[in-house]
């Protein structure tokens, strides 16, 4: 967070902070934030402003707690749904297969309501996720700039850590959210969707998805990373939470690799039958924990879509115990 509030600071923030809280307070300018800051405790009265640009002279300098605590929510809420709708949009046009979306579970308007959900989940989850951002730019995080402080090889290896450290936790947090009264209050909403589609990615109640990134926030105040490399990473699990909610089975069931990864496969079998493979990145922790169902072209959804639709209309809507007589056909025939 702190390269890109240091980036959004120099080409749009200090224009903005400019002027909402000049440094001159002119009669026409607004002066709610100035008399908000009045009224705060001692230790959050900003601090005497540092001229560094002098058309940009805010009262609030960039190290003013407060500014930065009102930067950073803006700069999280924007940047989520930016890449909500930039990776949900390129998966759901480029990746996910539309069939399923006549699968008899798939709900009507579902795409609606999943953008809907996603949209009122975001302030929540910004406003609990701040704190650890804040932390970040207040330098309280083990975030590096120097390439020599770690080395190259710590450099090249610190994606991995990462990916096992966050996927662990990850997978016990998800179990957690599964069991009775927090699946009931908290995890419930992402399971409405039976069949996802991309934009069930971020379709959760706030304290799901704050729950599901605690690991990315506690990683950088428990190990060093590079700060470029860890906005990288941070983009990279946004995509990653998209990829797997596509609802295909992308890989066929004898890969190596699918083995190891958890993959789209593994997480539409998560939606399907709720107990089994709760990992992000890896499915070593449901191997370890017993959770683990492997993908099998026989569990495709799209067979129960080809199936209702053999079977005629009363099965293709939602009739699903009716006899099944299944035709497959890949995605690629
Ligand atoms: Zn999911
Ligand atoms: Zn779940």
């Amino acid at each position: 967070m702190d390269v890109v509030l240091e980036f959004s600071d120099h080409y749009i923030l200090d224009h903005i902070w400019a002027k909402l809280v000049p440094l001159q307070q002119s009669t026409e300018s607004p002066a709610w934030l100035t008399r908000f800051a009045e009224s705060l405790p001692t230790f959050f009265q900003p601090p005497p402003p540092t001229v560094f640009r002098e058309e940009l002279v805010s009262a609030w300098p960039r190290s003013y707690i407060i500014r930065q605590m009102f930067s950073v929510t803006w700069i999280t809420l924007l940047g989520t749904v930016i890449l909500y709708f930039l990776f949900g949009c390129l998966s759901y046009y480029f990746v996910f297969d539309h069939r399923m979306m006549k699968h008899p579970r798939f709900l009507k308007n579902q795409i609606k309501m999943e953008i809907w959900t996603s949209l009122w989940s975001f302030p929540g989850m910004t406003m609990l996720m701040m704190p650890w951002f804040e932390g970040e730019v207040r330098g309280h995080s083990r975030l590096y700039h120097n390439m020599d402080e770690y080395g190259w090889t710590y450099f090249i290896l610190s994606p991995l850590l990462f990916l096992l450290f966050t996927d662990y936790c990850i997978y016990w947090i998800h179990r957690w959210l599964h069991l009775p009264f927090l699946y009931k209050h908290v995890h419930k909403p992402h399971h409405k969707w039976i069949i996802p589609t991309p934009f069930a990615s971020h379709a959760f109640h706030p304290l799901d998805g704050y729950a599901q990134s605690l690991p990315y926030h506690l990683f950088v105040f428990l190990f060093p990373i590079q700060r470029h490399l860890y906005l990288a990473l941070f983009g990279m699990v946004n995509l990653w939470s998209v990829f797997i909610h596509d609802s295909d089975m992308v890989i066929s069931s004898n890969s190596q690799v699918e083995k190891f990864i958890n993959t789209p496969a593994h997480h539409t079998l998560h939606h399907l039958y709720f107990t089994c493979n709760y990992g992000q990145y890896f499915t070593w922790a449901d191997h370890a924990g017993g959770s683990y169902r492997p993908p099998e072209p026989a569990l495709h959804p799209l067979l129960e879509v080809v199936s209702a639709e053999q079977a005629g209309p009363h099965q293709a809507n939602g009739d699903t115990a009716a006899p099944r007589k299944v035709v497959w056909q890949s995605k690629d025939e």
